[in-house]
């Protein structure tokens, strides 16, 4: 099959890097002889034929900025076997070939149904939580941790001044990635994440206890969104050291800003990949940074790669930050 049409659309909760992938798939189409289409609003767009035709100018000045210039959304409808075969109809009637799907894994179960409908679909994984098995980095998540950090580091400022500690909630519903580095990078006393059990007593009153009697006077707790009731553990914290604790939930301004340079990069190689499978009459393919290099996955075998949380960097971060 000839590709001279593909289109692309960026789904579910947007990312920072998410224009760079754009930009990247509609020039690398664009120099291929191929014609683009953006999609706007995810699969809605796809449902009501909410698309405009791309040129080399129409992704100029987007590549520093946040946020998504096709923007997304989350569509009920396209998640029904009806909307998929309504969005591959409006793909047959704007004569589009395959489509570059930009989000998370909820989207890429989007991308596998409509190419079982017979659009060639290709995922690029987009999101700040770094929640996808198959990729070392999602784009997004360089940018969310460096955002984390200068805030959590803005937090320890007035922690400092008066011997407090700050309870952060950082991002990340099933994954602790984000939580853990940030932690690390911040030098918070204790991490929770969802894929670790605690003991509130053991691994966060006691290690502050311990912190304290070697001399250390303000605590920084980073606690993932997935395990959260950071005002609940700020409470507890206070009653059971005394110690004057503060909660802080970072919430969505992780999702924003100027994408990092590696955000920037992985953004742009990934768009280009894809774009490039679609050329090749290749579909139903997941992009993905495997130990730096560029690769890609087959979607069902990425949906079902289970994630491996890197253990002994939890423990290594609560033996450095004590
Ligand atoms: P993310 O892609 O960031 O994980 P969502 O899970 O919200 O975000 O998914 C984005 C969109 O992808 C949904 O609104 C829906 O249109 C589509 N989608 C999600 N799950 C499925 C599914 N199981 N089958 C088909 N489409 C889906």
């Amino acid at each position: 099959m000839n590709t001279n049409t593909i289109a692309v659309l960026t789904s579910g909760g947007d990312a920072p890097g998410m224009n760079a992938a754009i930009r990247a798939v509609v020039r690398t189409a664009l120099a291929d002889g191929i014609r683009v289409l953006g999609v706007r609003r995810g699969y809605n767009g796809l449902l009501n034929g909410d698309v405009i035709d791309m040129n080399l100018r129409s992704v100029s000045d987007i590549i520093h900025h946040g946020g998504t210039m096709l923007y997304t959304a989350r569509s009920p409808e396209f998640s029904t076997p009806a909307g998929v075969k309504k969005a591959a109809n409006m793909c047959r009637n704007l004569n589009i070939d395959g489509v570059v799907v930009i989000g998370g894994d909820g989207s890429f179960r989007g991308a596998r149904d409509l190419t079982a409908e017979g659009i060639l679909c290709v995922g690029v994984p987009g999101t700040i939580d770094n929640d996808i098995a198959c990729t070392d980095y999602t784009i997004g998540y360089d940018t969310a941790m460096n955002t984390a950090m200068e805030m959590v580091d803005r937090l320890r400022d007035t922690t400092e001044s008066h011997d407090r500690c700050s309870v952060v909630e950082v991002m990340g519903r099933r994954c602790g990635d984000l939580a853990l580095n940030t932690g690390i990078a911040v030098g918070a006393t204790s991490i929770l994440v969802p894929e670790i059990p605690f003991d509130f007593e053991r691994d966060v009153v006691e290690r502050m206890r311990f912190t304290q009697r070697t001399g250390k006077k303000h605590f920084v707790i980073v606690v993932a969104e997935g395990v959260g009731g950071v005002s609940e553990i700020s409470e507890k914290i206070q009653q059971e050291t005394g110690i004057e604790s503060r909660a802080t939930i970072l919430g969505h301004v992780q999702r924003g800003g100027s994408p990092t340079m590696r955000d920037r990069v992985l953004g742009s190689l990934m768009g280009n990949h894809a774009a490039t499978l679609l050329k090749n009459g290749i579909g139903n393919r997941v992009v993905a940074m495997k130990q730096n290099k560029i690769v890609d996955f087959d979607i069902t075998d990425a949906l079902n790669q289970k994630r491996v949380f890197d253990v002994e960097r939890y423990h290594i971060a609560h033996k450095i930050s004590i």
